[in-house]
C-alpha cells in the first residue's frame, strides 16, 4: 500500500503539471453519428451543441454513409457480429479473404493481409520480414505506429530528415553491407498534410537495391486521380514493395487495416506476423461495410473530386484571409500558431463559434510547432467551409493571429 501511495502521488503530480501547462488532452463527447455536423458535449456536462466538424478523418464522408450502414447491417445479419477467434484458428470468413483480394486489386498489389488496425499492421510488419543483418531507413516524421514497429525489429535503424532525399541517400550509402534494406515512409504526413517524394525515393531504392514501404493511411481512397493513393498521385505504381493502410479513415472509418505487397512477403506475414497471429480480426460488419466503401470508390471518382474541390476552396479562402497556409493539395490544412496555449485558446474560441477543430502540441508535434489541424471532407458543403473561414477570421483577428 505504501507503494500504491507513491505511484498515486507520482502520477497525480504529473497530471497536475500537464494541466498547469495547459497540455492536458481532453476528450469531448459526441452525441450523434460522425458527420460534418455533430452534436458535442463541451465542457463536460454542458448540453450538446451542434458544430461543424473539421477534425475527423472522414475524408470521403463515408463514416455514416447509407450504403455502408446498409452493408454493415447485412454483414451483421449474414455473418454475425464477432469471430471469437484469430484468423488461423477459425476466424476467417470468405468475406475477410474477399476484402484482402479487393484491397490488393485496389492498391495494385499481388495480395493483402488484414489486421485489426493499421497500427497493428505496422507493429507486425518489420519484425516479421527483417532481422539483424538488414536495415530500416525511416523518415523522421513517420507515424508513431511505424516508430513502434521499428522498435520491435532487430534490423539496424536509420532515421533520415523529413522528405530529404540527400539524407536518405546518405543512409543508403552507410548501409551498403546490409542484406536487405527497407525505406519506410508515410505517403501523406498527418501533421502537415505534405506528401513523401515518392518518385525520388523509388529512384534511390532502385539505384541502391532497397525496398520501399509506404503507409498510405492518410491517402487511400482519395489521393491520386482515382483515389488509389500517393503511388497513383506520383505515378510510381509497380515500384512500391509494400503499402500499409487503414480502414479507419477514408474507407468508412470504423477499424481495421492491411498490408498489401508482393505475394511472398504477404505469405510470410501470414506465417509470422504477431499481431495477425495473436489478435482478433475485424468484425464481419466492418468487413462488409469496407467492401461497400471500395465499391463506391471504384464506381466513381465523385467523392474524391468533391473533396479535392472543397480542399482547394478552403485553402484559397484561408490564404486570402491572411493565414499562413502552406502550399499543398491534402485535405489536412495545418494552421501553425507555434505555442500550445495559443492553439488551445483558439480552438476553444472556434468551438464557441460553432467550429470544431483540435489543437496539436508537444509531444504530438515538436515544441514550438503547435498548430490547429483542419481536415476537409467531401461531405462538407461550401457553406460549412465559408462559415469556418469567417470564424477563423473573427477569432484570428481577436487573438492577433492575423492582421
Ligand atoms: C491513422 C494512422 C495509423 C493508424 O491507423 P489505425 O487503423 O487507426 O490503427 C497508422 N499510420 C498512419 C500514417 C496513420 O495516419
Amino acid at each position: 500500500m505504501a507503494f500504491h501511495l507513491r505511484t498515486k502521488a507520482h502520477y497525480e503530480n504529473e497530471l497536475v503539471e500537464l494541466d498547469l501547462a495547459d497540455l492536458l488532452k481532453e476528450e469531448r463527447y459526441i452525441h450523434s453519428p460522425q458527420a460534418p455536423l455533430v452534436v458535442v458535449e463541451y465542457p463536460p456536462g454542458a448540453p450538446g451543441k451542434e458544430v461543424i466538424n473539421f477534425c475527423a478523418n472522414n475524408y470521403l464522408g463515408l463514416s455514416s454513409h447509407p450504403a455502408l450502414i446498409e452493408a454493415a447491417r447485412q454483414g451483421l445479419e449474414t455473418r454475425g457480429f464477432g469471430m471469437s477467434s484469430v484468423r488461423f484458428i477459425c476466424g476467417t470468413q470468405d468475406r475477410h479473404r474477399e476484402l484482402e483480394q479487393r484491397m490488393a486489386r485496389f492498391l495494385g498489389m499481388d495480395d493483402a493481409i488484414l489486421y485489426s488496425s493499421c497500427f497493428d499492421a505496422n507493429l507486425g510488419l518489420f519484425e516479421a520480414l527483417l532481422g539483424e543483418e538488414d536495415a530500416l531507413l525511416s523518415d523522421q516524421l513517420n507515424h508513431a505506429s511505424i516508430i513502434d514497429g521499428i522498435r520491435l525489429c532487430k534490423a539496424q535503424r536509420h532515421r533520415y530528415k523529413h522528405r530529404d532525399l540527400r539524407d536518405l541517400e546518405q543512409c543508403l550509402r552507410q548501409t551498403l553491407n546490409s542484406r536487405f534494406r527497407l525505406i519506410v515512409t508515410d505517403g501523406a504526413f498527418s501533421m502537415d498534410g505534405d506528401l513523401a517524394p515518392l518518385e525520388g525515393i523509388c529512384n534511390l531504392a532502385e539505384e541502391y537495391d532497397a525496398m520501399v514501404m509506404v503507409d498510405d493511411s492518410h491517402a487511400t481512397g482519395f489521393i491520386g486521380p482515382t483515389g488509389r493513393g500517393t503511388h497513383e498521385h506520383f505515378e510510381v505504381e509497380g515500384r512500391i514493395d509494400l503499402i500499409t493502410t487503414t480502414f479507419g479513415k477514408a474507407l468508412g472509418g470504423a477499424s481495421g487495416g492491411c498490408v498489401a505487397g508482393q505475394q511472398a512477403l504477404i505469405d510470410i506475414l501470414r506465417q509470422r506476423s504477431r499481431p495477425y497471429l495473436f489478435s482478433n480480426t475485424v468484425s464481419p460488419m466492418v468487413v462488409a461495410a469496407t467492401l461497400a466503401a471500395i465499391d463506391l470508390i471504384e464506381e466513381s471518382t465523385a467523392l474524391r473530386d468533391r473533396l479535392e474541390a472543397n480542399t482547394r476552396h478552403f485553402r484559397r479562402r484561408m490564404k486570402n484571409a491572411g493565414f499562413a497556409v502552406r502550399e499543398g493539395i491534402h485535405p489536412i490544412v495545418p494552421i501553425i500558431l507555434h505555442e500550445a496555449e495559443a492553439v488551445q485558446e483558439m480552438s476553444r474560441a472556434l468551438f464557441d463559434e460553432g467550429i470544431y477543430v483540435i489543437g496539436f502540441f508537444y509531444p504530438v508535434v515538436p515544441r514550438g510547432k503547435a498548430r490547429i489541424r483542419v481536415q476537409i471532407s467531401a461531405a462538407h458543403e461550401q457553406a460549412h467551409l465559408d462559415r469556418a473561414v469567417e470564424a477563423f477570421t473573427t477569432v484570428g483577428k481577436r487573438l492577433g493571429v492575423i492582421a
